[in-house]
């Protein structure tokens, strides 16, 4: 279907980012087998990688020389030749309601966003796993940034790194935590970038690490079908799909990836997720639309479509964007919605928008940013222009 290849502009994907100019290589995404190979490089048996792997992922710490457990001789070789950095925070932000978003700059200078929802059971880290994204839904103000690349898994760990920095939040805490969840709902989309997110998670699940379960661990997808088995397989941790739509109409404006892997294909893949169960369900995430994808008539469709699926379907109001083409639903049809699709037994809570006041939905940050230095360099050059 070239129509569709052509929204998927897979060569515009850059799979790293330029090293940075200057720094030392950074431990920080290795996973045990290639820890347990830098340290052989210099002469080290395989346990050393074990007790390197605990500072690192496990307690957090950013300095060799408090590596206490190593020998003084090979934490000052290690600090000739590695480091244990973060990304640069160029923004942090917190809303009233707790919120809190970073903004980062990669090496190569491309900005990132990450998200930390505080809730009372819980604390969620919303992770991205690309820098923009080549879908372009239509809703969606990370589909419209032009520059797309993959995350590597050493930027994707280093989100959540950060957060733990920031939320004073080592050594790895056993309960209590303050960030306990995570879900890959972040910019890009994760299924694209599969190898590098599997590394990742496969890192913050290492119970001698960072050490948050599968059960904890939310990987969002707009429906890339092929890979959706393989993540169930491998990763094991829990799915939610991007659905918005009941009719392959609607669904193939809203999300134009339905034109590759239609709604019947991609609620197919659903039902054979591994290790589905009533225990474990599949969330849907809706975003309501006004006027488009909103009716009673959509809501029982919906309730229909999922026959046999064990779900909780999640309601999103739309959070606009300047120039959105869509408004959101009114309150009292998202209610109406949520009451159907509740009345057949589908738990279906309305996520209620947090960190507004910070610009915390996906994606916006960064253009806010991005527009920031475009209005930087409007003045530079009136400036220049009056000189
Ligand atoms: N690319 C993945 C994950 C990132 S988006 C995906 O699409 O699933 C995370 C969720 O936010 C998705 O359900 C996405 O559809 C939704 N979303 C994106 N823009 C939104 C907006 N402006 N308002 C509400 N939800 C939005
Ligand atoms: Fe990409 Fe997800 Fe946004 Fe669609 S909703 S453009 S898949 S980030």
């Amino acid at each position: 279907m070239p129509a569709v290849q052509s929204l998927v502009p897979e060569t515009a994907i850059l799979e790293r980012p330029p090293a940075a100019p200057a720094g030392l290589p950074c431990l920080v995404g290795l996973d045990r087998a290639e820890l347990t190979a830098a340290l052989a490089e210099i002469g080290q048996p395989a346990f050393r990688a074990r007790q390197l792997w605990h500072w690192i992922y496990h307690r957090g710490e950013q300095d060799f020389a408090q590596m206490t457990t190593l020998a003084k001789e090979l934490r000052a070789a290690l600090a000739e030749r590695f480091s244990v950095a973060r990304p640069d925070v160029t923004k942090d932000l917190q809303s009233i309601d707790g919120t809190r978003k970073w903004l980062l700059r990669c090496d190569d200078g491309s900005e990132i966003e990450a998200v930390h929802i505080p809730e009372e059971d819980r604390g969620t880290l919303c992770v991205s796993s690309q820098v923009g994204c080549t879908l372009t839904c239509r809703f969606c103000h990370t589909g419209t940034q032009k520059l797309v690349r993959n995350l590597t898994a050493a930027e994707i760990v280093g989100q959540v790194m950060l957060a733990r920095d920031k939320l004073g939040e080592w050594p790895s805490p056993k309960d209590e935590r303050l960030l306990s969840n995570i879900v890959m709902m972040g910019m890009g989309e994760p299924l694209y970038n599969y190898d590098a997110v599997a590394k990742a998670l496969k890192i913050v699940m290492d119970h001698e690490g960072i050490a948050i379960s599968k059960r904890r661990i939310t990987l969002s997808t707009s429906g890339v079908v092929p890979m959706i088995e393989q993540c169930g397989a491998e990763l094991g941790v829990n799915l939610a799909i991007s659905l918005h739509a009941v009719t392959d109409e609607v669904r193939d404006v809203l999300v134009p990836l339905n034109r590759k892997y239609p709604i019947a294909m991609l609620l197919d893949a659903c039902r054979r997720y591994p290790g589905l169960s009533n225990a474990r369900r599949i969330t849907f995430e809706y975003v309501m639309l006004k006027g488009v994808n909103d009716s009673p008539a959509e809501a029982r469709a919906l309730v229909r479509l999922l026959e046999g699926i064990p779900a909780k379907v999640n309601l999103i109001p739309f959070n606009a964007w300047p120039g959105a083409p869509y408004e959101c639903s009114s309150a009292a049809t998202i209610q109406t919605f949520g009451d159907i699709v509740n009345a057949a037994g589908y738990a279906s809570p309305v996520r209620t928008p947090r960190g507004r006041d910070i610009l915390a939905a996906c994606g916006q940050l960064r253009s806010e940013s991005q527009k920031e230095r475009a209005a930087d360099r409007v003045r530079r050059l009136a400036a220049e222009a009056m000189a």
